[in-house]
Parts: structure tokens; C-alpha cells; sequence
């Protein structure tokens, strides 16, 4: 008898795990109290995941495989992935002379290393590259920078390249040609959701005295729950939302959640889509039509996936476990009520954090720019923010969500995954939206209350960490102006932002 774990971000019904129907093959998905209970989660995300599983379980079941799904409610629940294992897998050898585990190769480092010699370890099948190569791409380097990766991922590939193997349109990166600002008298795509009931399944959640965080569902559930829902929405984001995402991929904007994004990442994580379907869905679109789908769209949306996604995934498993701990700048602030709130008066934090309890989503530039900023200016602990991120996104799972909060939004690593952190004063937030013109702060004051906090608080930033970076290449000149300034408004700045930091969750 062989056992085979599917793992809650495992939902691939492509594997070829599940090519043949075979009786001595049980497949077992677990709903464990112990996974959602080790750091808070919004509810969204862990009725999505749970929702998926129990849908690939029932899609399996009704291709005529054997599947355990154990429930919460389920008697012989253990509460952990590895009692829950042992426990069917003690059941099973009622029956059977031997019973063989296999497991899919898990993407958390904590879960490899607790599945470790209890089975053997098959490939996921999901992703580009092994676990390994980002390490091997940069042996004996300092420093990782994404763009090399991703220039030998698209020749690797053979994504975007000519009949000369060359990049189409002549250039590896359109990104001068993105990131506008946000423009209020665009019209957005109207969103992509689904309909499922899962009401069922939050009073499961409650049974089992699962703590609650972020808003509870609404009517509709807007995330795919199995393949062909996923395949749905990707087709809905190349139909609607492809042609402006380049365009928009670094605005800011009131009353719009997602924008022109493509809310894919849930799909994606949880193995529903295979990235490589995707990159060749929104190629596709452009050989076939380049006038509708820009280049810069198209190339944008793919460096993501094809270079962001599998770069950050690699720099996890190059760098863990120690990444894990890493705090450059020795941050230790506790983070505010707020951020598990969303009551703040600085808007651009009252709308993201608001928005990410209401979906469980924000866009890039909201979780770079806005929280993760702020995060660094204001200098809070990378643990607490790392668990905060993990908890709050329907997409988070420790691979994606480290290197990018440790890493790209923190600098906590001291400079791994960006070449410089990633820190702007007000002024950089009121450019791209338009959260400024409603905020209690006015973004033009430096000093005094009305001043917007993230203007002192760039400066202090800076101030304080200058041993660390100033001999950076990238971050020179902001010294410069620093020391041109005059004494007195230096001196200024630092204490405004010394009292904002002291008043931290008044802010
Ligand atoms: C602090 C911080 C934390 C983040 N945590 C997560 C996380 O837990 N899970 C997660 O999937 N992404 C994370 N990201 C990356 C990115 O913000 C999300 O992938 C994206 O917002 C998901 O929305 P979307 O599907 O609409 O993306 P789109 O903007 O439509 O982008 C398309 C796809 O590209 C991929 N992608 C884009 N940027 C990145 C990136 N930096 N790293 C990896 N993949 C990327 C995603 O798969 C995404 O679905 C984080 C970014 C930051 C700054």
C-alpha cells in the first residue's frame, strides 16, 4: 500500500501523481488545528486553503481514487500533520502488508524538515527551476541580483526571445515604460469571483476555537477554489486586466482593491495554475495581438513570474534556516494596534491595512510601499512583521512571503535580495495615488502635527542607521542632501520623528 500526502498548497490535479487510478494508492489530506494555529491567519485564507482542499479531495474521489480527508471534526483527528500521518498510517497496516509514504517536496522549510525520513520525496512539479538553483546561478556572490536570474531564465526558457534568441523588442526590461501614476479617470476591470458557500466551514473554524482575524466573507468568495476556477480567472486577467498592468503596477489608488493585478498568486501557490501555463497564456496574447497587449505589459507581468517568483523562492532555500533570524538593522519596535486594526489617520496604512483585512489582499506596491515602508522607517521587529504577512495574505505561504518581507521589503538581510532598502518619504506615496488629498497628514509638511510622518521618519531612517549605509553605492547622495540641510531642520525632523515613533499607535 503506498500512502500519498497532499499538502494544503499542493492542489495540482496535473500531477502525475494522478494520471492512473490505482487501488493500492490512498491519498491523504489533513485539516490540522496545529497549522493553523502557528501564527494568527486571516480567515479568508485559511477557509481558502481548507476549501481547496476539500474540493481537490472531492475531485479526486470522483476520478475514482482512495482519499482520506480528515476534517477537523474527524475522530481520529491528531492535530498535527506528522500524528495524523502515523495514526492513518498505523490504520492502514491493519490491512495491508506495507505501507510506503510518499510526499510531494514540500516549499516550507518547516515542513520538509518535519516530514524528513518519514517517506520518500517526489518533485512538486510546479515549479522552473530546482530548489537549488538560484545558489548554484550565484556561487561566490555577494549579492543576488534578480535581473541576471531573470535574464537567464527567459534564454533557459526561451520566454520572449526572438528568432535570433535575442529579447523581443530589443530590450530584457520595459520598466521605464511602467509604473505610472495612478490616473482616478481610469475604469478598472470589474473583479473575477466565484461563488461558494463556506459557511459551513467558518462554523467548523469556530467548533475548534480557531482565533478569528480580518473581516469575516462577504456573500461570494473571490478567490478560485480548484483548477478550472483558477484557469477562469487567468483568463479573465489576460482579457481584462493584461493590457494595463504594466501601466499600473506601481499606482496607488482609493476604492480600487486590486487594479489591473492579476489576484493569481493564490492560484498559483497553491499549485491550481502552473506558472509556465501562465507565462505562455500572456505571451500568447501578445504574439497574437500586440497592439491590445504592450510589450512592457506583457514582459512586466511575466518578470514576475518568471523572475521574482522562482529568484525568491531560490534565495529561501540558498538561505534558510538562518534567514529566518536575520535583522540587519537590529529592528526591535513592537508593531502597533493598528496594524491589526487598519485605524490609523495616515490613509495610504488606513487603506491598505483596511483593505487586507476586508480580502486578504493588497497589491505589491501597498505591501512594499506602503506597509513595508513604513515598517522600516519606523524601524519594527522583523519577527512580528514577518508573522504579520504570513497571517494577513491569502497567498502567504514562507517561501514567497520571507525573502520578500525579510529580504525585499526589509532590508533585514542586509542586502541579499535588494541592492538598496526600499524607503521613500510621503512624497513617492502622493505621486503614484491618490491617498494624500483624503489624509488627516498633509504630505508637503516636514515637521509639526499635520506634517505626514513617513517625511520625518525617511530622514531618521537614515539618521540612524548611517554606519550601516553609507558606503552603499545606491544610498550615498541621500547623505549628501542630509548634510546640506540646515542644522536646525535636521535637528527638527529627528524630533518630530522621534515623537511620532514615541506615540506610535496614535498615529
Ligand atoms: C512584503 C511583501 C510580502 C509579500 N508576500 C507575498 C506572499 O506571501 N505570497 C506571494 O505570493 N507574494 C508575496 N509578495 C509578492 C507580491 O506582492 C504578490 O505576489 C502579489 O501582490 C500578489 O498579487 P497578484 O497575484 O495580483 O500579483 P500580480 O501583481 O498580478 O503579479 C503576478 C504574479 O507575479 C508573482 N509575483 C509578483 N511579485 C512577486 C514577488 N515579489 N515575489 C514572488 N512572486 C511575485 C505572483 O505570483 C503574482 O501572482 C509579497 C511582497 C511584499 C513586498
Amino acid at each position: 500500500m503506498i500512502l500519498r500526502l497532499v499538502l494544503g498548497d499542493q492542489l495540482n490535479p496535473q500531477h502525475s501523481w494522478f494520471r492512473e487510478v490505482r487501488t493500492d494508492v490512498v491519498y491523504a489530506l489533513f485539516e490540522c488545528v496545529e497549522e493553523l494555529r502557528y501564527a494568527p491567519h486571516h480567515r479568508q485564507k485559511m477557509l481558502a486553503f481548507l476549501h481547496g482542499m476539500q474540493q481537490f479531495a472531492s475531485e479526486l474521489r470522483s476520478k475514482g481514487h482512495q482519499v482520506e480527508h480528515w476534517t477537523l471534526d474527524d475522530p481520529r483527528q491528531k492535530g498535527s500533520l506528522r500524528a495524523n500521518l502515523e495514526a492513518l498510517r498505523n490504520e492502514l497496516a491493519k490491512t495491508a502488508s506495507s505501507v510506503r509514504l510518499e510526499y510531494q517536496e514540500p516549499d516550507e522549510y518547516r515542513v520538509d524538515q518535519d516530514l524528513l525520513g518519514l517517506g520518500t520525496r517526489v518533485p512538486s512539479e510546479h515549479f522552473l527551476t530546482e530548489r537549488g538553483a538560484v545558489a548554484s546561478h550565484f556561487a561566490g556572490k555577494k549579492t543576488y541580483l534578480m535581473e541576471s536570474f531573470y535574464r537567464a531564465m527567459r534564454v533557459r526558457h526561451r520566454v520572449l526571445l526572438d528568432q535570433a534568441d535575442q529579447p523581443e523588442g530589443g530590450s530584457w526590461n520595459f520598466d521605464s515604460d511602467n509604473r505610472s501614476a495612478w490616473d482616478p479617470k481610469q475604469a478598472v476591470p470589474t473583479e473575477w469571483r466565484a461563488h461558494h458557500d463556506l459557511r459551513e466551514l467558518d462554523a467548523r473554524l469556530d467548533r475548534h476555537r480557531i482565533p478569528r482575524w480580518g473581516d469575516a466573507l462577504a456573500d461570494d468568495f473571490p478567490w478560485p477554489a480548484h483548477r478550472r476556477e483558477a484557469l477562469e480567472l487567468l483568463e479573465h486577467f489576460v482579457a481584462h486586466g493584461l493590457t494595463k498592468f504594466g501601466r499600473f503596477q506601481d499606482a496607488l489608488a482609493e476604492n480600487h482593491d486590486f487594479l489591473f493585478h492579476s489576484r493569481l498568486s493564490f492560484a498559483l501557490n497553491t499549485k491550481m495554475l502552473h506558472p509556465r501555463e501562465v507565462i505562455d497564456a500572456v505571451e500568447s496574447a501578445w504574439r497574437r495581438d500586440p497592439q491590445t497587449y504592450p510589450l512592457p505589459a506583457v514582459e512586466g507581468f511575466i518578470r514576475q513570474i518568471l523572475g521574482w517568483r522562482e529568484y525568491v523562492r531560490g534565495i529561501y532555500w540558498a538561505k534558510m534556516p538562518e534567514y529566518a533570524n536575520l535583522n540587519y538593522f537590529n529592528h526591535q519596535r513592537p508593531l502597533p494596534q493598528w496594524m491589526y486594526t487598519g485605524k490609523t489617520q495616515m490613509r495610504c496604512l488606513q487603506v491598505a491595512i483596511g483593505q487586507s483585512l476586508r480580502t486578504a489582499y493588497a497589491h505589491h506596491i501597498q505591501r512594499l510601499m506602503v506597509v513595508g515602508n513604513f515598517a522600516l522607517l519606523a524601524g519594527f521587529d522583523p519577527r512580528e512583521l514577518d508573522a504579520w504577512y504570513l497571517g494577513i495574505y491569502i497567498d502567504a505561504i514562507e517561501w514567497v512571503e520571507m525573502p520578500n518581507t525579510r529580504g525585499m521589503s526589509q532590508f533585514a538581510d542586509g542586502g541579499i535580495v535588494g541592492t538598496k532598502p526600499y524607503v521613500s518619504s510621503g512624497a513617492y506615496i502622493h505621486k503614484q495615488g491618490n491617498h494624500c488629498g483624503s489624509c488627516a497628514y498633509s504630505v508637503t509638511e516636514k515637521v509639526g502635527p499635520n506634517a505626514c510622518p513617513f517625511n520625518a521618519l525617511y530622514w531618521h531612517f537614515y539618521a540612524r542607521n548611517r554606519d550601516l549605509l553609507e558606503r552603499n553605492p545606491r544610498v550615498g547622495m541621500v547623505y549628501r542632501t542630509w548634510d546640506k540641510m540646515n542644522p536646525d531642520h535636521r535637528e527638527a525632523l529627528l524630533e518630530y520623528a522621534d515623537l511620532n515613533l514615541n506615540n506610535i499607535n496614535l498615529l
